[in-house]
């Protein structure tokens, strides 16, 4: 069966507002939820109305919701190449089942700054922690050839003095009895009727402590100020990230830590610029030089090189010095250098220089191919 229009599910308009979206939202997902409607297609209206409300309460699932329709969040488009939509393939918008969500949370509203059923469903389920964006300034020199940096940040980690639990002296919860939900009794609209919800005093986990950690403020995690070495590869760039696998934020009941991104930003450097994998030097050459060619000695950012200038070079002339640029990442090859001539005219001359240059003009310098459309404009 073809899927419906997102809008028309929530039975919004195209340009609805956040706040439109949310309240057809609390009305649909009360209408259908399964506790209070006993209909046998409610279970499956109830997941429609959900998946519609999780991408549309979205901004980014909307928009591209809005410029791909349900292609962009088929999940079978992943693979087998050819997947247009880049990026936007294979969001998952099935993550969760009505059971995820409890009435007692629409109900009263909680259920408003994104999706907050995370926490319940994952009692004592080992959850990754949060990734973490680092960003680093970098040389141009550090970028090209790589480095070791260190980095510091305040990232959590579990409290040691509690080993994470946020007390001591574990024991069941009194208020739920272990079972990490209260029943309650709500009267709304519809009659009074029973939900479930998390309990607050264990937040879902079933335990209590007798001594609270003073620590972690119960938390179970403390922030540290942690210096972590990176290892920067040759040939990065601005914009490039590097991930450190699973040193960020502390993990959740006993989960692995989160990683941290690192994203550079490379400085310019005075005399070199890079396109890609190449270098590019302007390099300033005397008029004599192009005309009679020279070797010079250039630095490079990695040692000298002789240059050859060959005779009758001209301006703009790029010469090419292979495997000097910068390295390529995952790769033993490098980019290229390139020198490219700037031919400097003298504006002050010396007497003696003038005179050269006078003896000159009475030669043919004209001669060149470059010259002859133009011969007939030319006075003399
Ligand atoms: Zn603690
Ligand atoms: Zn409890």
């Amino acid at each position: 069966m073809a899927k419906r229009d997102y809008y028309d599910v929530l039975g919004v308009s195209k340009s609805a507002s956040d706040a439109e979206i949310k309240s057809a939202f609390r009305k649909l997902a009360k209408k259908y939820h399964p506790d209070l409607n006993k209909e046998p297609d409610a279970a499956e209206k109830f997941k429609e109305v959900q998946e519609a409300y999780e991408v549309l309460s979205d901004e980014g699932k909307r928009k591209t919701y809005d410029q791909f329709g349900h292609a962009a969040f088929d999940q079978n488009m992943g693979g087998g190449g050819g997947n247009s939509y880049g990026q936007y393939g294979g969001f998952n918008t099935s993550g969760f089942g009505f059971e995820d969500i409890d009435l007692g949370d629409i109900l009263s509203g909680m259920f408003g700054g994104g999706f907050g059923g995370r926490s319940k469903r994952s009692r004592n389920e080992k959850i990754k922690g949060k990734d973490v964006l680092y960003k680093m300034e970098l040389s141009f020199k550090d970028a090209v050839f790589g480095a070791t940096k260190d980095i510091t940040m305040d990232l959590t980690e579990s409290c040691s003095t509690c080993d994470g639990k946020g007390g001591f002296n574990e024991k069941t919860c009194e208020t739920c009895h272990g079972s990490g939900r209260i029943i309650r009794e709500q009267s709304s609209l519809f009659g009074v009727f029973q939900s479930q919800t998390v309990c607050p005093d264990c937040g879902g986990t079933g335990k209590s402590y007798e001594r609270k950690c003073t620590d972690c403020k119960s938390t179970g995690f403390v922030k540290k100020r942690k210096t972590i070495s990176i290892t920067i590869p040759a040939g990065v760039d601005t914009g490039s990230q590097i991930r450190i696998k699973e040193k960020g934020e502390a993990g959740i009941n006993g989960g692995p830590n989160g990683d941290i991104y690192v994203e550079f930003e490379v400085r310019e450097d005075e005399l070199f610029k890079r396109d890609g994998n190449d270098l590019y030097l302007v390099l300033p050459i005397t008029i004599t030089d192009a005309v009679l060619g020279t070797e010079k000695d250039i630095s490079t950012l990695d040692g000298d090189i002789v240059l050859t200038i060959p005779s009758g070079s001209q301006n703009n002339d790029r010469l090419r010095i292979k495997g000097r640029g910068v390295p390529i990442l995952n790769s033993s090859k490098r980019g290229d250098l390139y020198i490219l001539l700037n031919v400097v005219m003298p504006t002050k001359l010396d007497r003696k220089q003038r005179k050269l240059f006078e003896e000159l003009n009475e030669t043919t310098l004209d001669d060149n191919d470059k010259f002859k459309k133009f011969k007939k404009y030319f006075k003399k």
